[in-house]
């Protein structure tokens, strides 16, 4: 999958200094086969790849990200702009009724979306009126009818008996409906076919032209990849649409459709279904989707907590503190909130991948003592903190009655500081960071 292929690429990049060109480019092809691979056609995988290149290549070196990190961001970003960037809302009309008209393949998921749309409108305290154009197939009046009972919306569809047959019609009496009964709202099903014909196209537009809809959304199954993009061009020559609605993604698509419908069309993607039932709908989040293609969720959101909390001088200064050994109390306090900051330690690590052996040693690492830690450096005066070798015997009992806890708790801090400070100084010094090798602890 991309997710794989991508994880596997930025795994190469992981431990590397600055980005060389040769690293990019090689990078670049390996992601290019992962979209492709993930059904999102060719001309958009093309700008996406040009668009991370030139970034990648300009890029500053990041203090807060290391390499690897630096090209999921920009991967990111860019899928997030080719999804549309912000969430795009629907267009209402000036004078009530607001119409929208639903067009799509048959089986795309039209006649479903129509209720959670109405539903989902109901709730924001409109006033819906589903309209059955789908005269087709000879169920679909009564499906979309069972729909609307679900969300409790009522259904405008054609009286038996009553020249059925004219979906035109049918929608043009809906909008006069809508008017009377102060529906503020008006959804048109339509019918669809299973691929892609004249007649459908001419119906289409027939019940278009009636209704002037202020949206024209295409709805379009996630699943069916390559094939989105030869279906969405035909709706847009056909038909002419506003909006896209991707459905079904439960499946296990990755969102090639996605990427390569709004590409394609230019038309931005405002609602996301995924399942059978009324409440599984969203308005569709670019950010969300783009994360879910590239499979790497954790990994995001820990390069943003990264970016965060992370102050590239405050830790050079630290580094080489460690390597001195004038590590203080005060950098010890400041570190751990940092880290705390960054959430439980355990989660943290668990976000790396490849850190599993640190995660076990660190899932020792009981929260509830870090605060007690923390306590304790607070209750300390600057001078203390800056130099623990001060802290006496009088000194820990005051330090221990501010603080709440027993004076052997102060006596094992300050020893284990002096420890830690001790081991990471040789530390320092074998792995070479600033600092290392001068005076005693
Ligand atoms: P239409 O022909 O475009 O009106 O499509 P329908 O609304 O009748 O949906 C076709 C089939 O897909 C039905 O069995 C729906 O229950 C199903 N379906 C629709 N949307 C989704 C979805 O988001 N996820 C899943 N798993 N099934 C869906
Ligand atoms: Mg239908």
């Amino acid at each position: 999958t991309l997710s794989d292929r991508l994880t596997t690429v930025l795994k190469n990049l992981r431990g590397k200094g600055r980005l060389s060109d040769a690293d990019i480019d090689a990078t670049c092809r390996e992601i290019r086969i992962a979209l492709l691979e993930a059904d999102v056609a060719l001309p958009v995988v093309r700008q996406f790849i040009a668009q991370v290149k030139e970034r990648a290549k300009g890029a500053e070196v990041s203090e807060a990200l290391n390499p690897a990190q630096q090209v999921v961001k920009i991967v990111n970003e860019e899928l997030i702009g080719i999804l549309g960037g912000e969430t795009r809302r629907l267009n209402l009309a000036k004078t009530a009724p607001t119409v929208i008209m639903l067009a799509g393949l048959q089986g795309a998921g039209k006649t479903t979306l129509a209720g959670k749309l109405a539903k989902f409108l109901a709730g924001q305290g409109h006033t819906p009126l589903l309209v059955a154009c789908d005269l087709q197939r000879p169920n679909a009046v009564n499906q979309l009818q069972v729909v609307g009972e679900r969300a409790g919306v009522p259904v405008y569809a054609p009286e038996p008996g009553n020249g059925v047959g004219d979906p035109v019609d049918v929608a043009r009496r809906a909008i006069e409906e809508a008017r009377r009964a102060q529906h503020d709202m008006v959804l048109v099903d339509t019918a669809g076919r299973l691929g892609v014909d004249e007649e459908l196209m001419r119906q289409a537009a027939d019940i278009r032209d009636a209704v002037q809809p202020d949206e024209i959304l295409f709805v379009v199954d996630a699943m069916i990849g390559q094939d989105a993009v030869t279906t969405a061009e035909a709706f847009r020559d056909g038909v002419g649409f506003t909006g896209v609605v991707l459905t079904k993604l439960d499946g296990d698509a990755r969102g090639g459709a996605a990427l390569s419908v709004r590409h394609v069309t230019g038309q931005p993607i405002l609602f996301a279904s995924s399942g059978e039932k009324l409440e599984d709908f969203d308005v569709f989040h670019p950010d969300r989707m783009a994360s879910r293609i590239l499979g790497m969720g954790d990994v995001l959101s820990l390069i943003e907590q990264a970016e965060q909390v992370f102050d590239a001088k405050q830790a050079e200064q630290t580094a080489a503190k460690i390597g001195s050994g004038e590590l203080t109390l005060e950098d010890f306090l400041e570190q751990m909130l940092a880290i705390r900051k960054m959430g439980p330690i355990a989660n943290l690590l668990g976000m790396l991948p490849g850190a599993g052996q640190m995660k076990d040693a660190m899932a020792q690492v009981d929260e509830k003592h870090l605060d007690r830690l923390q306590a304790i450096i607070r209750g300390m005066t600057p001078a203390e903190r800056a130099d623990p070798k001060i802290i006496n015997a009088s000194r820990r009992l005051r330090i221990a009655n501010g603080s709440g806890v027993a004076v052997s708790e102060i006596n094992d801090l300050v020893n284990r500081f002096f420890d830690a400070r001790k081991m990471m100084k040789q530390m320092a010094g074998r792995f070479g960071l600033p600092g290392a090798g001068g005076g005693g602890s």
